[in-house]
């Protein structure tokens, strides 16, 4: 059996690994040039920034397993930050109002020594075609289909395709094969401003992340380890997230100008007077978030041989997407050989 993935982030890699452990020749599609997707991590000559999904939880006890494998592994430790929660979060906030986040039940992971290797533990040897943007499926027959991408290539023929694009996207592609897709546009997700900051000095905060500290942004921590920053010269690294309202009302506006609106909520929100900034990149994404997913974990259709699927079909999070490829894949093996 020959099957398509489109997608290399947690949801199409998931899937991969399923149906690959199973015996089927499994091919991945992705349009970037690495794999992680939304599990993203830009690299400067200043250091990493983990610019997408900033700390990953399980509530599931398979995802919990999943993440303490990958610990083991290495590719994930656990994320204690000093975290401050609302419009609270200022330089001058007592001590008293820093909370450490983990609690037995609400432990932080990130990907290590950086958040897009968290998918190391699925990378299993099927082959990855990077580069390659899927531009249309095609069906050549009832049992097999072929693939274009927007560079004039036709691979396959494929038994069955799993798409895991963000929702409007894989609405794109599967739309027109069958109107059994047609609830995928009614999936609504939300863009996400990301401003990666280099200080020439360490912020002078006594946290290292902030949960909504201002109405126009959701989230800003120090990449890196707060106890590294007396043994590490400088520069000091942020992230920040926009909140999905105003990245929505900016969302079309020129990266230098968001870079420096970014910036002087940063220093509202912080309430402390901003080191010199050695650099500054910003990173608009247009589906970074759902606000209104599907409601259940993938949905089938052309008698079960294209699947669609991805954390919008359960949620917000990374382990929606987790779940959301491991019960494709699982369909799909129903399918395919009962
Ligand atoms: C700014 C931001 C902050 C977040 N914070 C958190 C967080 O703290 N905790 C958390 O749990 N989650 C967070 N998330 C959400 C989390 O990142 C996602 O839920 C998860 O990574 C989605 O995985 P996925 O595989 O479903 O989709 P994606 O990671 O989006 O993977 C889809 C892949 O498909 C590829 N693709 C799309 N179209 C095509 C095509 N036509 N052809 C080939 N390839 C294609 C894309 O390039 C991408 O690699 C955040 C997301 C963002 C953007």
């Amino acid at each position: 059996m020959n099957i398509a993935v489109i997608g290399a982030g947690m949801a199409g890699l998931r899937a991969a690994a399923t149906l690959h452990a199973v015996g089927f020749c499994v091919t991945v599609f992705e349009k970037s040039r690495g794999a992680g997707g939304r599990l993203a991590t830009r690299r400067t000559e200043l250091g990493n920034f983990n610019h997408g999904a900033q700390y990953v939880t399980a509530l599931h006890p398979e995802f919990q397993s999943f993440l303490q494998q990958a610990e083991h592994q290495k590719s994930v430790r656990k994320w204690q930050p000093h975290l401050l929660r609302g419009e609270k979060a200022t330089a001058g906030a007592p001590a008293s109002a820093l909370k450490r986040t983990n609690t037995a039940a609400d432990i932080w992971y990130q990907g290590s020594p950086q958040m897009n290797k968290l998918i190391t533990p699925l990378l299993d040897p099927f082959e990855i075609r990077k580069e390659h943007r899927i531009t249309c499926i095609e069906t050549a027959g009832p049992r097999s289909f072929i693939l274009h991408d927007d560079l004039d290539g036709e691979f396959g023929p494929f038994d069955g395709v799993i798409v895991t694009a963000p929702a409007p996207q894989t609405a794109e592609l599967l739309q027109p094969l069958a109107p059994r897709f047609d609830p995928i546009a009614d999936v609504e997700m939300a863009p996400c401003w990301a401003a990666m900051i280099a200080f020439a000095k360490p912020l002078p905060t006594a946290f290292d992340a902030m949960i909504h500290p201002d109405p126009a942004i959701s989230w800003a921590a120090r990449n890196g380890d707060h106890r590294d920053l007396i043994h590490r010269p400088s520069p000091d690294l942020w992230v920040l997230h926009a909140s999905p309202e105003w990245s929505r009302d900016h969302l079309e506006e020129d990266k230098e100008r968001i870079a420096f609106l970014l910036l002087e909520k940063l220093h509202k929100a912080s309430g402390a007077k901003l080191p010199d900034v050695v650099s500054i990149n910003t990173h608009r994404w247009r589906y970074a978030r759902t606000i209104k997913p599907l409601g259940k974990s993938h949905l089938s259709g052309m008698n079960g041989r294209v699947i669609a699927a991805g954390d919008w079909c359960l949620g917000a999070r990374v382990e929606a997407a987790w779940r959301s490829g491991k019960c494709a894949a699982h369909a799909m093996i129903e399918t395919l050989i009962g």
